[in-house]
């Protein structure tokens, strides 16, 4: 039986559940939370453990440093947190595809992710493919545990959330929002030492401001991720015969 819902709701598996709502419980997703506009349920993965030590990894089968997060303990208290099919069941790893804008807003569109965080070496592959997880990486680097990576992925959910942020989330103008990197952001003062806020941001003209902040996206984006870039203008008409 399940039962949905109608708050988004991130289920997240845990050795370490006091992580949470961390963060997540200060700001505007902090009081997005206390007042039930979405939810968080940190769950111990321990408490599936079955042997009287509560034991939860082991070493590796064919040797090497470090522990695993057994599969039996994982399945279970993923099975435990019985939840409803048409939620998305990640895992948070190293390995995954690495999180975008666009997934974050599936996510958010979406009744709330179950979360796996892996401590240790990770967690056994049995589980990965028993139970369908979707990896996902927060970046090509390497944390101690997945709640870090998971606080991140839910903060990047939350505030899209209808309600969360209220106006403040201008879909529109964000970065990635339109495969290019924000415009640079100025408030008073006016001058900050011999600094002046570009005069165009000044004159009250909409257009001229919108295409002004448009170039400026386009100048960081093609400079610091012509990765982005490219697939912008991959984008456009198709203008030659030669991709890339
Ligand atoms: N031995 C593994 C790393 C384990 S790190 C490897 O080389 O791939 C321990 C846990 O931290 C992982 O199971 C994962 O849940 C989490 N983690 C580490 N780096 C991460 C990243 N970049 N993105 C998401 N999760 C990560």
């Amino acid at each position: 039986m399940t039962s949905r819902s109608a708050i988004w709701r991130a289920t997240v598996l845990t050795l370490f559940p006091e992580m949470f709502p961390g963060p997540l419980g200060v700001s505007l997703a902090g009081k997005a939370l206390a007042s039930g506009l979405w939810a968080l349920e940190a769950r111990d993965i321990r408490a599936s453990a079955t042997d009287r030590h509560r034991s939860v990894d082991d070493t590796p089968a064919g040797g090497g440093p470090g522990m695993v997060l057994r599969a039996d303990v994982l399945a279970a208290a993923i099975d435990a947190a019985d939840v409803a099919s048409d939620r998305p069941t990640l895992l948070m790893s190293p390995r995954g595809r690495p999180l975008t804008q666009s997934r974050v807003a599936e996510l958010a569109a979406g009744s709330g992710p179950l979360i796996v965080c892996g401590r240790f070496e990770g967690i056994d592959q049995r589980v990965i493919e028993g139970r369908g997880l979707e990896e996902v990486s927060i970046g090509d680097y390497v944390l101690s545990g997945g709640e870090i990576a998971a606080l991140a992925l839910i903060d990047a959910c939350v505030r899209l959330l209808p309600g969360v942020m209220g106006k403040l989330v201008s879909g529109a103008d964000e970065s990635f929002s339109e495969g290019l990197l924000e415009y640079p952001q100025y408030t008073r003062p006016q001058e900050f030492e011999g600094r002046p806020i570009p005069d165009i941001l000044l004159s009250g003209d909409h257009a001229r401001v919108a295409a002004w902040r448009r170039a400026e996206a386009e100048v960081l984006t093609k400079a610091r991720r012509p990765d982005l870039w490219a697939v912008k203008i991959n984008q456009k008409p198709p203008k030659n015969t030669t991709d890339g």
